[in-house]
């Protein structure tokens, strides 16, 4: 009888944790933030930093990202409730195919990446980015007093805002071969000598085991930042940006192209953040809600889906805005954050982040 309790206990603890949560999250208010507050006070006029975080304040705005390199701005900010955030971008940048080649991805067809429009991936097996990265996180995490950082480009490459992405199997480079040889203990047949032969071998012979181990890549790394972030201090909360794709889009491509797999990296990620930005990827405003409920399903943690103020590739109307507004906070929402500060004040929606609050 005495184990029988002790079991129905221990049931009702597991099964209240991710709950309790969520719950945690959603009774603090709801978070409404905006992405991308500058520190040298540009994009408010003539105001000063005392007067910036009450304005924030005054538009319902809860947390922000950026901001935290001035000092003045920071106090002001945290003065009036409101919680600091930062991003960081993990394998981007295409400075880093000029300082380091070989970081640069390589296809299955055996050849290098190709920049698209203004993104460039690199290849998320590179140690001496995976180290610097970790330096840079600890440094910003002690340094600046941050209530969160956000984890940006965690992932295998993919330029995947838009109409038709590219999908792209990679990264076939040195590295990452032979990682995935010596982590999985799959040998490539010494008879294949180029890239494109040694790729195709794997994507008909271990394509599972090859996805697989693409994910556990990402996974990990989420883990060692982590690490790094509670050491510092066990309060900052870690935050992930996910490409809003779920297994139905592009036969999986989340899995097969990304690298993102939700339900693993779960346990080390605090809040999840699905980049919903729905014109940009031609859905309707519905889209958002139907992202952030899946998001939320598949990790059992609180979800604040980042939604688009800018009217981009189109206009994007005041009607619509507020609609995206509503989609991103129904439950099980926990919040919005704004994309970006500066659209919403160029475009005149600043003022309307408010509404429905
Ligand atoms: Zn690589």
């Amino acid at each position: 009888m005495q184990k029988k309790l002790i079991f129905l206990l221990g049931l009702i603890i597991l099964m209240g944790v991710p709950n309790k949560e969520i719950m945690a999250m959603n009774q603090l208010s709801p978070m409404n933030a905006v992405f991308g507050l500058e520190s040298n006070l540009k994009q408010f006029p003539g105001m000063t930093e005392t007067e910036i975080a009450q304005e924030l304040k005054k538009e319902g705005i809860n947390a922000v990202f950026g901001g935290y390199e001035n000092k003045t701005l920071r106090k002001a900010l945290h003065k009036e409730g409101i919680k600091i955030y930062a991003e960081i971008g993990l394998f981007v940048g295409t400075e880093h195919w000029k300082s380091h080649p070989e970081s640069r991805p390589i296809t299955r067809m055996g050849i290098p990446m190709e920049k698209e429009d203004w993104y460039g991936g690199v290849c998320p097996n590179q140690e001496w980015l995976r180290q610097k990265k970790l330096l840079s996180i600890q440094k910003l995490c002690q340094e600046n007093q941050v209530d969160g950082i956000w984890l940006d480009f965690i992932r295998y490459p993919c330029h995947w805002e838009g109409k038709n992405p590219q999908l792209t199997d990679t990264c076939f480079c040195p590295v990452c071969l032979q990682k995935f040889q010596q982590q999985t203990g799959i040998k490539i047949p010494a008879k294949l000598k180029s890239t494109k032969n040694k790729a195709d071998w794997i994507l008909t012979n271990h394509p599972d085991d090859w996805y697989n181990w693409r994910c556990s890549v990402i996974t990990d790394y989420v883990k060692e930042t982590r690490k790094v972030i509670k050491k510092v201090n066990p309060k900052i909360v870690v935050g992930l940006f996910g490409v809003p794709w779920t297994a139905s889009d592009y036969d999986n491509a989340i899995y097969r192209i990304i690298g993102q797999d939700y339900r693993k990296l779960a346990p080390f990620v605090d809040v999840f953040s699905p980049m919903v930005y729905h014109r940009i990827c031609y859905k309707n405003p519905n889209w958002i809600h139907q992202v952030t409920t899946e998001f939320q399903i598949m990790t059992g943690k609180p979800v604040v889906p980042i939604i688009q103020a800018c009217s981009v590739p189109d206009t994007l109307s005041e009607g619509e805005f507020i609609h995206s507004l509503n989609e991103a906070r129904k439950s099980p929402s926990s919040g919005v954050i704004i994309f970006t500060l500066d659209y919403a004040l160029k475009e005149k929606k600043f003022t309307l982040i408010k509404t429905g609050l």
